[in-house]
Formats: C-alpha cells, structure tokens, sequence
C-alpha cells in the first residue's frame, strides 16, 4: 500500500536515536523497579509506535526477543539487536553491536544517569 516512506523513514531515525540513546544512559545496575520501568515502557512503545505496519512487526519481534533490562550493556546490546533484526528485515546493512558504547550521546555529562527517583 501507498504511504508517506520519507515521513515514515525521519520517524524511524528519530525514534532510533532517542531509544539506543535511552539505553546508553540506562543505569549500569539497575534496580528492579527501573527494570520494570524499562521493561514495561518498551511493551508500551511497542503499542504506540505511530507507524501502525511498524509496530505489528515490532511487537513480532519483542515476543521473540523479550526486552533485556538487567543492565546497561544488556539493554543495549538488545536494542541493538532489535534494531538489526529491523534492519535486515528492510534489506538494511547490519550496525556492529560491540561498537555501540560511545556512539550515542545524550550531551548531558556530569548529570546522574536518566533514570531517576
Ligand atoms: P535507521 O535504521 O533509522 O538507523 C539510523 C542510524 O542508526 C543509522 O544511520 C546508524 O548510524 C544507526 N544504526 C543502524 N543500525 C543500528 C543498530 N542495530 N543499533 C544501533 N544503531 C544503529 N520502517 C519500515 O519501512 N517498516 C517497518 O516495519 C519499520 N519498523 C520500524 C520499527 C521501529 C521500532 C522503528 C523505530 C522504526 C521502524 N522502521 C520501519 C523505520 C526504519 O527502521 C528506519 O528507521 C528507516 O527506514 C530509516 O532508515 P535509515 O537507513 O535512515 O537508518
């Protein structure tokens, strides 16, 4: 079907940054209670993701790759995952997933980590 694919592809980038971004300022040992926030935002965005074909692919691909929220790493090295599971469903060539620490930056050094009380 017809639809707007550069409006849908600057949402994806957008989104992309903001989640792989989120993950690399997720605490490093995370308590339960942000585990259970991290876990039930990415069921939630799932659910919302404007770009409706999207989101059925990705809630495809969250029930088999539940979200990993034990630490940091863990978290983004799964987003990372999802992300290439996206991307070669869309023929996209594959991110190396052990370069992923530095590559995003939220320019918010010597403030506390993004989760917070
Ligand atoms: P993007 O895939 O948007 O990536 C942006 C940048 O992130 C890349 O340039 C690279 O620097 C970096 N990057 C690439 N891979 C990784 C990785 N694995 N980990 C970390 N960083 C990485 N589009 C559709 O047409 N159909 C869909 O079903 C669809 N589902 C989507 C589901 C979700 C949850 C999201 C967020 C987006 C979805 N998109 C979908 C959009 C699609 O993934 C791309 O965002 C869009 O096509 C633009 O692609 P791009 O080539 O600019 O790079």
């Amino acid at each position: 079907h017809l639809g707007n694919e550069t409006a849908k592809a600057e949402l994806g980038r957008a989104t992309w940054t903001y989640l792989h971004t989120m993950m690399a300022r997720y605490p490093e040992n995370p308590t339960e209670e942000q585990q259970e926030a991290l876990r039930s935002f990415i069921y939630l965005f799932a659910r919302l993701y404007p770009c409706g074909e999207c989101a059925v692919h990705f809630q495809k691909h969250l029930s088999k790759y539940p979200p990993q929220v034990s630490s940091r790493n863990a978290a983004a090295g799964w987003a990372c995952f999802l992300h290439n599971e996206v991307n070669s469903m869309l023929h996209k060539p594959q991110f190396d997933c052990s370069k992923i620490g530095d590559f995003y930056d939220c320019g918010c050094e010597g403030e506390p980590d993004g989760e917070t009380e």
